[in-house]
């Protein structure tokens, strides 16, 4: 193991600044450890804004890698998360932001929930200090390869089906990033030689050095225009930092069909081996669709497999599935592997979650739909008339996409969300009956009444939950129980 010993670095003081090569990923200089040899000397300081799953992982990282850790949180600290902070020895407030302790950081981790419009964010800029997302910084301390994962829609289902692929493969992998335990935690306590990470557009936005060495880039539409100016362009840049710093040993596997992702490409150089996948055309090197087929060609490697057998159905899971199959593809897994782990997926909660039937008519859990995209290709899956459920948090919604769809297979539409004037006026010329609820209850019962056998009730609201509701988790599972109830 190589190491290179700074001295001085720390205001002059005779702090032992090591760097170990080993931790170096993409030659950043800032990726230094410090061991405090004089004990009246304070290691380097390092700010985490935002005191949840990602900032609480990075603390204790940082706290690992020997830096003097102090967390923030504007909000109120979840229990669990205090705890943990106080188990740890770590410094922490919440209810607000002590200026002089953030400002006096070397360099600050924030979590992707804090908007830079937030005034210690600007602060922060105005004073050079560097602000990074959790992934970044923790990216600074394994060499494990990294498949990253991105897009407006899918990057759960496509990380969580890649990670079951790999890891029924027989790799040492890791799922991170967006979904459960968060990526700096893992990388103090586990040794894995991969990682899946979902990475969203905030998280990305922080993202400087941080290199993927194969890039997933799923599909880009309009989603939280509300952090980008209301531009569709800065939201689309900020997904396409996914490939930053990649290099032509490094991979990017994007979506040929996607508009967005083609009109930024035009004119890119991307020194990464492209790999493309489609459901419209046939591509040479990538996925695509042959008949009911799902081909795969890469490195000379071939893999093909009946749609039919895919666990994940539906149009948006082919490609998502076609995403994963690349991947596994890339990493040279075999076949078998493959077709197995593709079939015998389970698709996670509320995503086109199947709550069962009552009374010969289906429903239907897909409340992690929080935009019009994701509604669309749940709209787009159904076989039989729809009841949709719909509403909550509009986040400048553009409804217009869906009206065809609605037109032909929704018979009425059970609005969810405080405020529904939006929906009522896409929809009113579409569908006959578009009834309010304020509950997750109501809204069961009254499509429930609406719906008869054969058809469909389906929650796949387009919008946010917080209206109503903690999170689309708490929305979905309140759903859940009161079609339990009917
Ligand atoms: P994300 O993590 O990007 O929010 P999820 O995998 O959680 O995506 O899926 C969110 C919603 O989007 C689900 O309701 C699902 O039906 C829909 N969806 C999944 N994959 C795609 C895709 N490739 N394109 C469009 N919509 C999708």
């Amino acid at each position: 193991m190589d190491h290179l010993y700074l001295f001085g670095d720390n205001n002059g003081d005779n702090a032992k600044v090591e760097v170990d090569n080993k931790d170096v990923k993409n030659q950043d200089t800032r990726q230094k450890r410090i061991v405090t040899e004089n004990k009246n000397i304070s290691p380097q300081r390092l700010a985490i804004l935002g005191a949840g799953e990602s900032g609480v992982g990075a603390a204790y990282l940082a706290q690992q890698q020997g830096y003097d850790v102090f967390v923030s949180d504007f909000g109120a600290i979840a229990d669990h998360y205090k705890q943990q902070l106080q188990d740890w020895n770590i410094n922490f407030e919440e209810n607000g932001h002590t200026e002089a302790e953030i400002l006096s950081a070397a360099e600050v981790v924030k979590s992707p929930g804090i908007p830079d419009k937030a005034p210690i964010v600007k602060k922060l800029v105005e004073n050079n200090i560097p602000v990074i997302s959790e992934i970044e910084f923790a990216g600074r301390y394994t060499d494990a390869k990294m498949i990253c994962i991105t897009g407006s829609n899918g990057k759960t289902t496509t990380a969580s089906l890649t990670y079951h692929i790999l890891k029924n493969g027989g790799l040492n992998v890791g799922l991170a990033g967006n979904i459960g335990k968060s990526f700096a935690y893992q990388v103090a306590t586990e040794k894995y030689n991969y990682y899946v990470l979902e990475i969203s557009s905030f998280m990305l936005d922080s993202m400087y050095k941080f290199r993927a060495d194969i890039a997933v880039l799923l599909n880009i539409t309009p989603d939280h225009l509300d952090r980008y100016e209301y531009k569709l362009e800065n939201y689309a840049a900020s997904k396409f930092r996914i490939t930053q710093n990649q290099g032509t040993d490094d991979c990017f596997i994007y979506c040929a069909d996607d508009a967005e992702t083609k009109k930024l490409l035009e004119g890119k150089l991307i020194s990464a081996k492209q790999l493309p996948f489609s459901i419209e055309k046939k591509i040479e090197t990538g996925a695509y669709l042959d008949d009911d087929n799902l081909i795969i060609n890469v490195h000379q490697a071939h893999f093909q497999m009946s749609i039919n057998e895919l666990a994940l159905q539906g149009k948006h899971n082919i490609y998502n599935s076609m995403a994963s199959g690349i991947v596994a593809k890339v990493l040279e897994l075999r076949n078998e592997t493959m077709r197995e782990s593709m079939g015998n997926f389970r698709n996670i909660e509320h995503r086109l979650e199947s709550i069962g039937k009552i009374s010969g008519i289906s429903f239907i859990n897909d409340s992690k739909a929080t935009n019009v995209n994701s509604t669309w290709y749940a709209l787009e899956s159904m076989t039989n008339d729809v009841v949709l459920i719909l509403g909550g948090v509009d986040k400048g919604n553009d409804y217009s996409m869906l009206k065809s769809l609605v037109k032909q297979k929704v018979k009425a539409i059970v609005c969810l969300g405080r405020d529904n004037k939006r929906i009522h006026d896409a929809f009113e010329d579409d569908v006959e009956v578009i009834v309010n609820t304020m509950s997750a209850a109501e809204a069961a019962q009254v499509a429930y009444h609406l719906a008869t056998k054969g058809d469909t009730v389906l929650l796949s609201p387009a919008c946010a939950s917080f209206d109503l509701f903690k999170n689309y988790e708490d929305r979905g599972k309140q759903f859940k129980d009161a079609v339990k109830e009917l």
